[in-house]
């Protein structure tokens, strides 16, 4: 028997399949991981069984497996598929892809499985024999430590470590070795999963009797054919959540099993308690917080058949659940599910995939599904089922726009429209909470100086500072890089700064102005950095520690805080002006999921947003709830402009330190590809109108020092266009440029 392998070596010189003997005595599987010798100096190195032949189709000697790195196989046989189309569909090694799908600290065995040594009374004495045994004459113990832990682990359930006795009885070791001496206790060794939901138990649910909305989309998921998706469109608390549930208790009583995405910033204890409520010890949980045990051990226990149902971040999609039935994908709009590291995947992509390899139903959920979804469910590509209600008739929250120029010169120069300070006020006497959200940290976005309009700029990048009033620096967002505030203008030495464009920090400051003996909760990735911050605010913040919450786009999502009647949009257009295509699309979803945190009970909720741009579509739009003609009117442009979905993207980049290098390599490389496609698109000559391509300085130019060009290729979506992607990658792997940083499809940010 031979076995070909892939080596776990992210190298295109060994992407490939390499043939060794199985020995003798040897039990092995295709997704088996596998110990190999590699090379001349025949180095041991881990790898994967992709598939067992007869043959061994190689005229060289073979050399045999050294042994398997787990009794079971890490990939399912869908995995090992998924894997293959991987590596194609985002020109990745093999090697690459197949790590997607099992814990990053399996490899090269940096976690292990955990066992305790326990004890228990042994099963072969009479406990109240032994117990008597132990007692002198006059019914005091010969041992009273020995005696005390006897009593401990009379019971037949009780089996203890070594070190939880000792919590219970101080110094009980040298009575706990006496005791295994005589054979009253003896050890076992205990299998023990890490539990990342130690000492948080959720509170059992029931399924709750559907309204007739979600009857029909549950009809819909059950109408729908193995392995197609449906689109779920449903506002924000029509009770999505409850049919996800639904259907995947048919799944799981069908003997199938599930996997729930959701946004990795949403993946709060409330959400993941959600389902640990319905589904119990069946759930297990995927997202970056775990502890590398925690998260082996989950993977574990879905990979084992202890846990059915598996809810996580993005990378959850390649979770080895057998018998997949069903795959939720909840916020399918969120740019968290693609991922930002090679393999450069969307999960959502995937996931469809997969569904088809495997037969599961995929369901995507959105309040605000992406253009694209959207339209390929217009089209029928995907099944469509809408909630565009509330649960129990409880009304979307009535939104106001303040236009802030008026605002200004009416004289108020505040960060707060009086109509917000209104609300503010009113939503504090009556002892309710308020989320403001702003999607900026730091204290001001700009620091300038009044005398010269010197722009503090980061040394290494071409963006201003943000000044973080807090420890008084400046700090750049994109590179990190911080510096003391100085105290005069480096350039004239004026000591007139002025800050302008706010943050996070600001709102917080003058909310404590404005509202004295207020109680402020501030949550952005710099109060959110230990590995329970989040949680802990939001924990607080339910818990009603505080009247108002501040924050980035974390505070957007996921949060169901029934007292919370009021969300104020501090300044809307900070998401509005990018030169990315997606920039309305994205302030409209963003906009939308906001204000979908005010009034999610019986009390009414109001939404205030503040903008300089009050007739945008975007914000227009999501004060009036109306996705369908927001889809409409942005879907005509996107044709227009012949933007994804009616294009694909693709962005070569060029990064040097010297600029007209990085110019000058984009440059070659435009005229490359450019020549390359028109050649693959000969036959047609209308497609080559459709294909554009153009070399130029990134939004961003200058980046971590160093200089940023890019080759935007747009292809119209035609026939062809899978095969002129190929051509693409085809050509950049023979493209030969230090400064070349590859090319990423649909890129997830332009700048
Ligand atoms: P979504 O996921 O669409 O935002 P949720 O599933 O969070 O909506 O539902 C909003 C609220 O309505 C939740 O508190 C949920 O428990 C409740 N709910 C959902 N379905 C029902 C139902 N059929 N009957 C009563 N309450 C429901
Ligand atoms: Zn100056
Ligand atoms: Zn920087």
């Amino acid at each position: 028997m031979f076995a070909k392998v892939i080596v776990d070596i992210s190298n295109t010189n060994v992407d490939k399949l390499f043939s060794y003997s199985v020995p003798e005595n040897l039990k092995a599987a295709p997704g088996q991981r596998v110990l190999v010798p590699f090379g001349r100096g025949n180095k041991p190195i881990e790898g994967f069984i992709i598939e067992l032949t007869e043959e061994s189709g190689t005229s060289f000697q073979t050399k045999p497996i050294i042994k398997t790195l787990e009794p079971y196989t890490a990939l399912l046989p869908d995995q090992l598929a998924l894997a293959g189309w991987i590596t194609k569909a985002y020109h990745c090694t093999r090697a690459d892809a197949l790590r997607c799908m099992i814990p990053a600290k399996l490899r090269g065995s940096r976690v292990r499985e955990k066992t305790v040594r326990t004890l228990r009374i042994s099963p072969e004495l009479d406990p109240a024999e032994t117990r008597a045994s132990m007692l002198k004459k006059d019914g005091t113990a010969k041992a009273p430590k020995q005696l005390e832990v006897f009593d401990l682990l009379n019971s037949p359930e009780a089996e203890y470590s070594a070190s939880d006795i000792n919590a219970f009885i101080l110094g009980a070791t040298a009575a706990i070795a006496a005791l295994v001496k005589k054979g009253v206790l003896v050890e076992a060794n205990r299998e023990y999963f890490r539990d990342p939901f130690t000492g948080h138990e959720a509170d059992p649910t029931e399924p709750l009797p559907l309204l007739p909305e979600q009857k029909n989309a549950l009809d819909a998921i059950n109408g729908l054919e193995k392995g197609s998706v449906l689109l779920l469109h449903g506002v924000t608390g029509s009770g999505k959540t409850e049919v996800y549930m639904q259907a995947i208790a048919q799944v799981l009583e069908s003997g199938g099993g599930a996997i729930v995405l959701v946004p990795e910033i949403s993946l709060t204890p409330q959400t993941t308690d959600r389902f640990r409520g319905r589904f119990g010890d069946s759930v297990a949980v995927l997202h970056s917080h775990l502890s590398d045990g925690e998260r082996f051990d989950e993977w574990r226990r879905i990979r084992l058949g202890k846990a059915r149902v598996v809810v996580g971040a993005r990378s959850a999609v390649f979770a080895p659940v057998e018998d997949l039935g069903l795959i939720v994908i909840d916020e399918e709009h969120e740019p968290s599910y693609l991922s930002e590291i090679t393999p450069k995947y969307s999960a959502v992509e995937v996931a469809q995939r997969r569904a088809k390899l495997t037969g599961a139903r995929l369901i995507l959920g959105s309040a605000t599904p992406s253009l694209t979804s959207y339209y390929r469910a217009k089209r029928g590509v995907y099944k469509l089922a809408e909630m565009p209600e509330r649960i129990n008739g409880v009304p979307m929250p009535h939104v106001d726009i303040v236009d802030m120029r008026r605002e200004f010169l009416g004289g108020n120069n505040s960060i707060f429209s009086a109509l917000l300070l209104e609300k503010l006020k009113n939503c504090f006497e009556k002892g309710e909470q308020a989320i403001l959200f702003l999607n900026r940290r730091g204290y001001s976005s700009h620091a300038e100086c009044k005398a010269c309009g010197f722009v503090f700029t980061c040394p290494n990048c071409d963006v201003a500072m943000t000044y973080h009033k807090i420890n008084s620096e400046l700090r750049c967002h994109y590179c990190g890089a911080s510096f003391d505030m100085p105290k005069k203008c480096p350039n004239c030495g004026s000591e007139f700064i002025k800050y302008s464009g706010i943050g996070t920090q600001q709102v917080e400051e003058q909310l404590y102005q404005a509202f004295p003996g207020i109680r402020v909760l501030r949550m952005d990735t710099d109060t959110t950095r230990g590995k329970t911050a989040h949680r802990d605010i939001l924990d607080a913040f339910t818990a009603g520690e505080a009247d108002v919450l501040v924050g980035t786009q974390m505070v957007a999502k996921g949060l169901d805080i029934p007292n919370v009647t009021l969300v104020g949009v501090v300044f809307a257009d900070s998401t509005l002006f990018h030169t990315d295509y997606r920039s309305s699309e994205r302030t409209f979803q963003l906009l939308t999921q906001v204000a979908g945190r005010a009034g999610r009970a019986e009390k009414e909720g109001c939404v205030v947003i503040q903008t300089n741009a009050p007739h945008h579509r975007a914000i227009e739009l999501c004060t009036k709830h109306d996705y369908k003609s927001f889809f409409k009117l942005e879907i005509g442009d996107r044709m227009r402009t012949l933007f994804p979905p009616f294009s694909v993207f693709i962005r070569a980049m060029f990064v040097s330190e010297n600029e007209q290098t990085a110019a000058e390599s984009a440059g070659r490389y435009a005229e490359g590809i450019t020549e390359k496609l028109f050649a693959v698109l000969e036959k047609d000559k209308a497609e080559k109108e459709l294909v554009y391509v153009m070399p130029g300085a990134a939004p961003i130019r200058r980046r971590e020092g160093e200089y940023r060009y890019a080759v935007i290729i747009k292809l119209a979506r035609t026939v062809h266009t899978a095969g002129a992607i190929a051509s693409v990658y085809e050509f950049s792997d023979t493209f030969n440029d230090d400064c070349f940083r590859g090319v990423e499809i649909n890129p997830q940010e332009m700048l």
